[in-house]
């Protein structure tokens, strides 16, 4: 768990303009930075729906700060900081998180890449893309980190293979990649909706309006992807969400046809596959996960497809060493309209808190 660091920090002139320089609308420039490898079309979207919740957090925030978080940052800011701040909001409150990153009343980010120093990097195959780690603003963060990830889009990704369990021992269920085998596609192309619109535009769709929730309630956010390819296998992205989030969700749509429903990936029975590390330190906190978050959203008006729960041998599970699930929010009849997106994100959110708060 990632904690932050209450309380204002008492910055000096120097060390405020240093955190300015890193951390004043980082968003676009990532956004940019990281839609390098796509189209560049592909761009701007990224970049309005990065600049949108910071402008609505720093209101939400402005509204509900105490008085005693503004004014030591404001008191220790010397003329020269206070003119670095003009167009941010006046109301510089530093919380520092465990990783060292100054919060301010705006949502900052910062980009994301695999270390190829965290345990099971070695076995990811595509890892140059970056993910961007969003922070909340600081009065209203609370300390958790949620990964959101946008199955599929990884041009090149079906053309790889990754192994599929950290050892090399066989997978115990099908799925994308039958049962018994140790090597599994490394970035599936996900399935077409039956408008033929693509499965990974759609989890795009619903990632970007997740975020957007979760940072208004002061989650900070971890994106693995937010334009149309990120050059990160399952095995990376399982690995940085293990470094740097609380509990990872992977965002999907079923290759059926009759709206089934919404359900998640549970952790197989089998005795070899849960006796298997890490799949045995983390697999109750995996299934804790999800049957919250498929309750959640049964909840939010959502039906559930079989009780919400299919047990499945995946590479996500399979590496993660934070709680951990693959969402199937619906099939490919499945509505995917604004409403339904954000119907879905509400309940996700509520989930969310509901996993934290117990
Ligand atoms: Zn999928």
């Amino acid at each position: 768990m990632k904690r932050i660091r209450t309380g204002a920090l008492l910055l000096t002139a120097a060390a405020l303009t240093l955190a300015l320089a890193g951390c004043v609308n980082p968003n676009i420039k990532t956004s940019k930075d990281f839609g390098g490898s796509s189209p560049a079309s592909s761009g701007a979207p990224a970049a309005e729906s990065a600049a949108a919740p910071a402008a609505g957090s720093v209101e939400n925030a402005a509204e509900s700060a105490p008085a005693s978080a503004v004014s030591p940052a404001e008191g220790s800011a010397s003329s020269a900081a206070e003119s670095a701040l003009s167009g941010a909001a006046s109301t510089i409150s530093g919380a520092e998180t465990a990783s060292g990153h100054v919060r301010t009343e705006e949502v900052t980010s910062e980009s994301v890449t695999l270390d190829p120093a965290w345990e099971y990097a070695a076995n990811s195959k595509i890892s140059s893309g970056a993910a961007t780690l969003y922070y909340a603003p600081a009065s209203i963060a609370n300390g958790h980190v949620v990964c959101i990830n946008a199955g599929h889009g990884t041009k090149g990704g079906s053309d790889v293979k990754t192994l599929c369990h950290p050892d090399g021992s066989p997978k115990v269920t099908g799925g994308t990649t039958g049962e018994g085998a140790t090597e599994a596609i490394a970035v599936s192309t996900g399935i077409d909706m039956k408008d033929g619109t693509h499965e990974a535009e759609v989890t795009k769709r619903l990632a970007l309006v997740v975020k957007d929730k979760l940072l208004a309630k002061g989650y900070d956010v971890l994106m693995i992807r937010e334009t149309d390819d990120v050059q990160l296998d399952n095995v990376a992205r399982t690995v940085i969400a293990n470094n740097r989030a609380d509990c990872h969700i992977a965002l999907h749509y079923d290759g059926t046809d009759f709206d089934k429903g919404v359900f998640f990936m549970s952790v197989p029975s089998a005795d070899v596959y849960r006796n298997m590390e890490p799949v045995k330190s983390h697999f109750e906190e995996h299934n804790r996960l999800g049957r919250t978050i498929v309750k959640a959203l049964e909840n939010a008006g959502f039906k559930l497809f079989e009780g919400g729960e299919m047990e499945m041998d995946l590479t996500q599970t399979s590496y993660s060493t934070v709680p951990s699930i693959d969402l199937e929010v619906g099939d490919s009849a499945s509505d995917y309209s604004e409403a339904t997106l954000n119907q879905l994100a509400d309940g996700i959110a509520a989930g969310l808190d509901t996993f934290f708060a117990s």
